[in-house]
């Protein structure tokens, strides 16, 4: 009998995890279904996790992460995170990792802090600029603004000496305010931030940055950030930029930035139930005419090599395989993408094959336009060229 190979598997970056689907709040553009049900983790599936995501320490990425969201993380109570990272703390062993909150903070206190510390928790806060511009989609079930929330949590992030960093929502209303929101993370001591731009995903089926002059608005908005990032603080991160400036090196020689969420069990998430998805951590709440849902497995039944092998993660990475080709081959700005976000594909068209989406026009296409055009390197300057050559044929 031919023994079965075991495969060499992709090292695993980041597995995002949900304690429970529940939100305390009800911003105007969240993605997720369930955010009003409060299912919880239990302490059986965190010992199955945690056999899941380290029993092969061989494949865990010196920098992996484990990110609790899908939900808020702090919706459910401190007591579950004591539990769950003694639990994980064991599995792993000894294994390098990092938890990481991505939260609203309109709940953390002294305690949540506490725990943060001691545990030496990352901590991302989601916040959509002042209070006039924050207040307009993130609302809670009443339609109330969350802001003066949000910043009570941000103060006890500092009373208790903790740092964090910003992940903003760019909407319709907010394309305009780079300079107002740029200001403000500054003034609130953010060490660094992250940008969404609102898109068609899950729940959410309308994107405000449909209206026809988003792509330049929102080019304005990156073009005054970088100009405000160059005088005031040169060396403050903003991952839309600096993502894009740290691949410029991959182009040389034709060479071309690759998507982690493209290949499978790179990124994983975990559902409260222990229910396993892959590639882009949006898909744990996906469902699909043709796939269905995007849940290959479960925690307490399966390890990486079981996953590995399913007819259904197989059909799907083909899939998005022939799409990350179709552009390829159709794409001007596919050396600066890599082929676009599996999730945004299929809620976008419907299919992982397709090519360009209102997210990759406005998250690669406008924004990377914008940055090549302002950097200075020869390499730059020639991608630059090459994409405005592209345009004009
Ligand atoms: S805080 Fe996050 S999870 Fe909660 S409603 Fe807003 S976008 Fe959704
Ligand atoms: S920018 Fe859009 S069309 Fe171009 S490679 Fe990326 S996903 Fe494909």
């Amino acid at each position: 009998v031919e023994p079965i190979a075991i495969p060499r598997l992709p090292s695993l970056v980041l597995a995002v995890i949900q304690p429970s689907p529940f939100c305390n709040i009800d911003c105007q553009y969240c993605y997720l279904p369930e955010r009003g049900s409060t299912k919880r983790m239990d302490e059986e599936t965190l010992r199955h996790l945690g056999r899941f995501l380290f029993e092969r320490p061989d494949r865990v990425h010196p920098g992996f992460t484990i990110l609790w969201h899908g939900g808020e993380p702090t919706a459910v109570p401190v007591s579950f995170y004591e539990r769950a990272f003694a639990i994980l703390d064991s599995a792993a062993a000894g294994t390098q990792y990092r938890n990481r909150f991505s939260t609203n903070a309109t709940l953390l206190d002294d305690r949540w802090c506490e725990l943060i510390a001691r545990w030496r928790v990352a901590v991302r806060v989601s916040i959509d600029g002042p209070q006039w511009l924050h207040d307009i989609k993130r609302v809670d079930r009443s339609g109330r603004g969350t802001f003066d929330r949000v910043m009570r949590g941000i103060e006890a992030l500092h009373a208790h000496d903790i740092p964090f960093d910003v992940i903003s929502t760019i909407s319709d209303v907010s394309l305009d305010h780079a300079q107002d929101m740029w200001r403000f993370y500054r003034s609130i001591g953010a060490s660094a931030l992250h940008f969404c731009v609102e898109e068609v995903l899950g729940a959410h089926t309308v994107n405000s940055l449909g209206c026809r002059d988003a792509y330049a608005r929102l080019q304005r908005f990156f073009a005054t950030l970088m100009e405000l990032r160059d005088a005031e603080a040169p060396g403050f991160y903003i991952r839309e930029l600096d993502e894009l400036i740290e691949a410029i090196p991959k182009l040389q020689d034709g060479g071309s930035v690759s998507r982690e969420e493209a290949v499978p069990l790179r990124v994983v998430s975990v559902a409260w139930d222990g229910g396993i998805s892959t590639f882009s951590p949006e898909l744990l709440v996906a469902r699909n005419v043709r796939h269905g849902d995007f849940i290959f497995g479960n925690v307490a039944t399966h390890s990486a090599e079981d996953l590995w092998y399913t007819e259904k993660l197989r059909r799907v990475h083909s899939e998005i395989r022939r799409g990350i080709r179709a552009c390829r081959t159709s794409c001007p700005h596919f050396a600066i993408c890599g082929g676009g976000c599996p999730a945004a594909k299929v809620f976008e068209t419907g299919s992982f094959e397709s090519t360009e989406t209102l997210s990759c026009r406005l998250r690669i296409k406008a924004i990377g336009d914008v940055v090549l055009a302002r950097l200075s390197s020869p390499l730059v300057a020639q991608e630059a060229r090459r994409l405005e050559s592209a345009a004009v044929r």
